[in-house]
């Protein structure tokens, strides 16, 4: 294969698909995406798919009164990571426009997902697809889009294993297909291709104080970019931190539904007692917290008024389906099967976070702690540029999503709900909308 393009994209997940969307629109622009495996998979195809965003017309029909910045300010409290918070602010700021792009132009069902609340989050933010059926959906939807252009390539089975450079910096990339590597000239290279939660080596060198999580994610974000962007001088930042789940099922690996809490759930050691403020922690924080309880777990227990508010998410039908949570009758029923003690679980299920007492019949599933994603990664400017420790941009470069630093900041409990796709979603966003604006064709359509 021999190939010759204007933009590069590493990785077809989330932040690959939008940026080759949004500058495949200046139609004289050539773009490649090469993606390691379809079969495999990204991320943004497992997730939930929920969009954060502040400012929305989603949120302004529902009477909801939220902005950018305010979204922005939220990030940036609890990850106490200011050193980016140009980056946070500006990908903030394309949020609302992205999400009212998929649903007005590519014909994407978005709904304001207002039974979804999270930590940290002073209104509903989250959006989602009307049905709830996450990101499966997502992706097939704006990969649909993808193929309808005509200046774009997808090639599937092309994991990119190094980058070409030269005098002017990243020059193009080379391609491993069927066994054979070949060289692709471009004019911009885009890193979209995740971090490295796969990749047991470098979460043992990065990750080592968050313990033998189970891991939630892809086989493919293997962290292929690191060694690059070492090489190059780039200089990365938050690699410690990562996004992880408090509510991952024990023996099964699937998530329950983290608005649970919000409707009266209720966390309990082997003892029967409550031990934390369940609605006070996001799900990454959470994660901490279970690391350090005796088997790195808890009982969560919720009843039928809980049950009925969050059953509609694909991740308490996944759980349903895995069997992954159990019925209960009445109280005795439950203490009896897990050996708890009858009058500390009655007392815990009698003031639960939001003031009332849960009542049977009950559901309960052992909880412990995961890592779906990492959050370290590349340091870039607002659009994408990646940065040298100096603060230089090394030319010819971009990254994005998974493959940057994230908005966690230095600590997994700075992660709040929606940073992932954010992150991803909105550099994309904005280096594909850069990159076409850049390309001076004049016959750009990009807005
Ligand atoms: C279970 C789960 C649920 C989640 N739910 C949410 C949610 O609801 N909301 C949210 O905001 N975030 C969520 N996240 C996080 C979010 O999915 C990720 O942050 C986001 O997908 C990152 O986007 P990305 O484009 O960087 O990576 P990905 O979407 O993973 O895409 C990366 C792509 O790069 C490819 N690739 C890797 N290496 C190479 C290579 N060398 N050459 C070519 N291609 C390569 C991969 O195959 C993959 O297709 C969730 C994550 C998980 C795991």
């Amino acid at each position: 294969m021999a190939m010759d393009v204007d933009v590069a994209v590493v990785g077809g997940g989330a932040c690959g698909t939008m940026t080759a969307l949004r500058a495949a629109r200046d139609p004289d622009l050539t773009v490649a995406v090469f993606e390691k495996s379809l079969n495999e998979g990204c991320n943004a195809q497992i997730s939930s798919g929920s969009l954060a965003a502040g400012g929305t017309r989603f949120q302004r029909e529902a009477g909801i009164e939220d902005s950018p910045d305010r979204h922005a300010a939220e990030i940036l409290a609890a990850s106490g990571d200011d050193a980016i918070s140009d980056v946070v602010l500006a990908v903030c700021r394309s949020a609302p426009r992205y999400v009212e792009w998929m649903a007005d132009e590519l014909g994407y069902p978005i709904e304001l997902g207002t039974d979804m609340p999270r930590a940290g989050m002073s209104v509903p933010r989250l959006h989602t697809d009307v049905g709830r059926r996450g990101g499966q959906r997502l992706m097939r939807h704006l990969r649909g889009a993808l193929n309808r252009l005509d200046n774009v390539a997808f090639v599937d089975r092309a994991p990119v294993v190094g980058l070409l450079s030269g005098t002017s910096g990243v020059e193009g990339v080379a391609v491993s297909q069927n066994g054979m590597s070949s060289e692709v000239r471009a004019r911009h290279v885009v890193l979209a291709c995740d971090g490295f939660g796969a990749n047991p080596s470098l979460m043992r060198e990065h990750c080592a104080e968050l313990g033998r999580p189970f891991y939630g994610g892809v086989s493919t974000s293997t962290g292929d970019a690191l060694a690059w962007l070492t090489e190059l001088g780039a200089a990365v930042r938050n690699m410690g931190s990562c996004l992880r789940h408090g509510l991952v099922v024990v023996g099964h690996g699937t998530r329950l539904n983290p608005a649970l809490p919000f409707m009266g759930a209720a966390l309990l050691r082997p003892d029967g007692k409550r031990f934390i403020m369940e609605t006070s922690l996001g799900y990454s924080a959470l994660a901490a917290v279970l690391q350090h309880e005796v088997g790195e777990r808890a009982l969560l227990v919720w009843d039928e008024q809980a049950m009925t508010q969050v059953m509609r998410s694909e991740l308490m039908r996944e759980s349903a389906k895995a069997g992954a949570f159990r019925r209960y009758p009445d109280e005795e029923s439950l203490t009896g099967a897990l050996a708890l003690p009858p009058e500390a679980v009655r007392s815990s299920l009698s003031n639960v976070a939001d003031g009332r007492s849960l009542a049977a019949p009950l559901y309960a599933a052992w909880v412990t702690h995961g890592v779906l994603a990492t959050q370290g990664g590349a340091m870039v400017d607002v659009e994408g540029r990646v940065l040298t420790q100096r603060g230089d941009v090394i030319r010819g470069l971009r990254a994005g999503g998974g493959t940057a630093a994230g908005f966690a900041g230095p600590s997994s409990s700075g992660y709040s709900s929606g940073n992932g796709l954010l992150s991803a979603f909105g550099m994309g966003w904005r280096i594909g909308n850069a990159l076409a604006e850049q390309s001076g064709s004049g016959r750009s359509c990009v807005r």
